[in-house]
């Protein structure tokens, strides 16, 4: 039995509570210990009494470095892992000149497998141990992304995007094919291993009504798999959509009227929302992924956090890659963060953080599983060195000299200052994976 137990030395950082509704969130153990069995956190502790009471154990030494939960990406389209940072208008346009046509090569099952492999290593490479991804219309790319999270055995949530309008030939399916295509993917992935499906209507313009009513009732149907889609990333995006809809009074009222605003709908961007909409996403208890860095790059507005709190709305935080520009979480909260200084509202590393571990996870109803070190939860976690680069030293030299070497300025620092550079190594269910 002790064989398949491992104690991991280093700074434990992980959060316990919501930092938004307590001051006591979360646990910080400078000198602290790891320890796992079985791939699952055991307890975390002090390393010197941790080590006496488990003497004979494996050991890594990761000595003044940070042990922290993965981060999980809730919000990211693995197919458009070739085709971040192309320069070019807004979204509609975006889609039409750059990912229609990237997408529309995954009916080929090697080239899916070859991106979603890509796609996974630069997940783990960036410290990101979960997300939530669209891949493409296509079966095959469902397949390759859950066959190669499988073999990493990542924790993963993903769909076959629905699409029966708007989109070129190729990348489109009925509801009847997509229905089918749905229920097949389901009963094959969701719930095997760490896998987790998510019914996935692209938006309200590619999708008919009789296609997002047939997702609202596949839902029904399989009630503990997610729902995701886009909702008011872009004002024309609106205006088109209010143009198809002509009875709904407003965009969230389509997937309203589909049955596809539930407690398991991960609704993406929500820049342009009205304090209607707003309310009734925070009745419904569906979650908003922010994706700051897209946001920024196709110019589509600026997501006012403080008022989605106020609201009562579960947040979180994504990469949107390829809108979005970077693989990396930590790039991924100081952008929300700046966001956020243009609106007023100067936003803590801890909520960023908690947006991005713990809150996600709860926000998903997996808290049980992953976002924490709370003992029994699936030990992914990644090792963190805070001051890799000259700029990162001096600033942490500087802060310890003027004895302000906080966890929470090591961790601001790490937000505004850090990358995939940062992350030494990445673990899933106590495996290194990276
Ligand atoms: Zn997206």
């Amino acid at each position: 039995m002790q064989e398949k137990h491992h104690l991991f030395k280093g700074d434990i950082f992980h959060f316990t509570k919501s930092p938004l509704e307590y001051k006591d969130s979360y646990e910080f153990i400078p000198n602290g210990a790891l320890v796992i069995a079985d791939g699952k956190v055991l307890e975390t502790g002090v390393y010197a009494s941790l080590k006496s009471k488990y003497a004979s154990i494996r050991e890594t030494d990761y000595s003044g470095q940070l042990l922290m939960p993965g981060l999980i990406d809730a919000h990211v389209h693995y197919a458009q892992t070739e085709m971040l940072g192309m320069y070019g208008k807004q979204l509609l346009d975006w889609l039409n000149d750059y990912t229609f046509p990237a997408e529309l090569q995954f009916n080929a099952a090697d080239h899916a497998t070859r991106i979603a492999r890509s796609f996974i290593e630069e997940l783990l490479r960036n410290g990101t141990t979960s997300c939530v991804a669209y891949p493409t219309v296509h079966t095959n790319s469902v397949n390759a992304l859950f066959q190669v999270a499988s073999e990493y055995n990542m924790r993963l949530i993903t769909g076959k995007i629905l699409m029966d309008r708007n989109a070129p030939e190729g990348l489109t399916d009925n509801v009847e094919t997509g229905e089918k295509a749905c229920r097949e993917l389901i009963e094959k992935w969701h719930g095997s291993g760490r896998n987790s499906y998510a019914i996935t209507p692209r938006f309200a313009l590619t999708s008919t009504p009789e296609q997002l009513r047939m997702a609202g009732r596949l839902h029904a149907l399989y009630p503990d798999t997610y729902i995701q889609t886009h909702l008011s990333e872009n004002r024309n995006e609106i205006a088109s959509t209010l143009a198809l809809y002509p009875g709904c009074s407003d965009y969230l009222e389509v997937y309203e009227r589909a049955g596809l605003i539930t407690d398991r709908t991960l609704l993406g961007h929500g820049v342009h929302l009205s304090d209607s909409e707003l309310k009734r996403i925070a009745a419904a208890k569906a979650i908003i992924a922010h994706c700051p860095t897209s946001n920024l790059f196709l110019g589509s507005g600026l997501f006012e956090m403080k008022r989605a709190n106020n609201m009562g709305i579960q947040t979180v935080l994504a990469t949107d890659v390829g809108a979005g520009t970077s693989f990396s979480m930590l790039k991924t909260m100081a952008e929300s963060y700046k966001i956020q200084q243009t609106t007023g509202y100067s936003m803590s590393v801890l909520e960023t953080l908690y947006k991005s571990t713990l809150g996600t996870a709860k926000a998903l109803n997996m808290a049980d599983k992953t976002g924490s070190f709370l003992p029994g939860t699936e030990a992914d976690f990644i090792v963190v060195n805070s001051a890799t680069t000259p700029t990162q030293q001096l600033r942490r030299d500087y802060l310890v000299r003027s004895g302000k070497w906080t966890i929470e300025n090591q961790l601001f620092g790490l937000q505004t200052l850090g990358d995939d550079r940062n992350i030494s190594a990445t673990y899933l269910m106590g495996k290194k994976v990276w």
